[in-house]
């Protein structure tokens, strides 16, 4: 057995293998594997999907335990037990305390994407408008609807034809910290002659995951909700990745104490690393005809029988996410450290969300195969992969999250002279 197999046969299309070829066979908390019997920590956890690490045993034994009793595993959206647990869990100890029990549960198709496409066709019914505002350096996912708001280019190329009914604005920051770019969103959306109309939705992500973490404050997603409601316009909050403790409360926007009209959750709701996604719909919003929006796979049981097991298990109390608000603190502080020993590297991110940007093009890249080489798996993002984005799973230990720390920093310092050498060659 050996990766050549999946080489020869795999579509061009793959992608993190190119960067982490090894052969993985087992995985159990923050660990992986490979065939050889080979340690790798791993700092990017199913690209945030492994919340609560691999093979987590609370949601393990739940789920082995759905299996072993021939629970249900598809089922349309029949009516199950699974369903009305999980539901149960989530609206009492997720939604409830934070004052969100007003919102439906719409489950769509297994990834977040159909959140995405589900959300947008929503708030083009509920508005009668079409136009979606999406944001510099988002990614909502590859489907049609979601890649037009999507920003890489790349990507969007791939779709082989015009992505339509999307406004790019600029993100907090975008022009720097001084210029205020929910002004300049106002200016041409009160204008009537800016070539702007009033959109059926903005959606936006708080922290960006693929987009390089620039992070939204709470002051201007409070402008942002504002703006939307006095337009009349829906205001799409993308949690795919943000979502789940990720950036210290179970929702990003928490902080901001805005109510989104519609919440798209996918990545780690079933905290086991199986397919599940949902849209979070404020009801006053819940225009759906029955079965206006289909799908086969609309919520699996196996996925149900997790979630709730993660909800019960992490989130009765407020322990586990004061331990992540911990960890991440542990974490910003050692990233503070390699930063300030470099020229040219800062701290980016919010929670355990956090990340390296580097001045220099390709040395994030090459911060990350290093690590690789020394056992830790961490991706990049952002433009050009500008950016180390490290995305442990919450429940790793603090030894763990040194451990990790440790060998970014060496392989920072080893960038140092390799990307020296690559500028010299180049
Ligand atoms: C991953 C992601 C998506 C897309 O989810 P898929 O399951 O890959 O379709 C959308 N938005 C954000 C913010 C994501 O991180």
């Amino acid at each position: 057995m050996s990766i050549e197999v999946i080489e020869r046969h795999e579509s061009q299309v793959r992608t993190y293998c190119r960067h982490f070829p090894a052969l993985f066979k087992r995985a159990e908390g923050s660990h992986v594997f490979d065939s050889q019997g080979r340690r790798y920590l791993d700092f990017l956890a199913g690209a945030g999907s492994l919340n609560y690490g691999h093979n987590n045993p609370y949601l393990r034994e739940a789920l082995i335990g759905h299996l072993n009793e021939n629970g249900i595993c598809q089922s349309l959206d029949l009516y199950t037990t699974a369903k009305a647990d999980f539901m149960e869990a989530f609206f009492d100890h997720i939604l409830a305390p934070r004052n969100l029990a007003d919102y439906r549960l719409q489950f769509v198709g297994p990834t977040g994407t159909n959140a995405v496409e589900a959300a947008f066709k929503l708030a083009r019914k509920v508005t009668g408008r079409h136009q979606i505002v999406a944001f510099t350096r988002g990614f909502h996912g590859v489907s049609l609807g979601a890649l037009a708001a999507s920003a890489e280019n790349g990507k969007r190329r791939a779709a082989g034809q015009p992505l339509n009914n999307v406004l790019r604005a600029p993100f907090e920051g975008y022009f720097g910290q001084k210029v205020d770019t929910i002004a300049i969103i106002e200016k041409f959306l009160d204008d009537p002659n800016s070539g702007w109309e009033a959109p059926a939705a903005f959606v936006v992500e708080v922290v960006q995951g693929e987009g390089g973490l620039e992070t939204a404050s709470p002051g201007w997603l409070q402008r942002l909700a504002a703006l939307a409601s006095r337009l009349g316009s829906l205001l799409i909050i993308d949690e795919i990745q943000t979502g789940c403790g990720r950036t210290g409360d179970f929702f990003a926007f928490e902080a901001s104490g805005i109510k989104p009209d519609l919440i798209c959750v996918s990545k780690s709701i079933s905290g086991f690393g199986l397919p599940m996604s949902l849209l979070l719909i404020r009801s006053e919003h819940d225009q759906w005809a029955p079965g206006e929006h289909n799908g086969t796979f609309r919520g699996s049981n196996l996925s149900f029988v997790t979630a709730t097991a993660a909800i019960r298990h992490y989130w009765l109390t407020g322990d586990f996410i004061g331990e992540v608000r911990a960890n991440a603190v542990i974490v910003r502080s050692g990233l503070n450290e390699i930063a300030s020993r470099h020229r040219g590297v800062s701290v980016v991110g919010r929670g355990m969300m956090l990340g390296l940007r580097f001045s220099t093009e390709g040395r994030a890249d090459a911060v990350s195969r290093a690590c690789f080489e020394q056992g830790l798996i961490v991706e990049t993002c952002g433009p050009h992969g500008n950016t180390l984005k490290l995305l442990p799973p919450l429940t790793t230990p603090e030894a763990l999250l040194e451990e990790g720390i440790e060998i970014i920093a060496r392989c920072t310092a080893l960038s140092e002279s390799r990307t020296e050498l690559l500028a010299g060659a180049a």
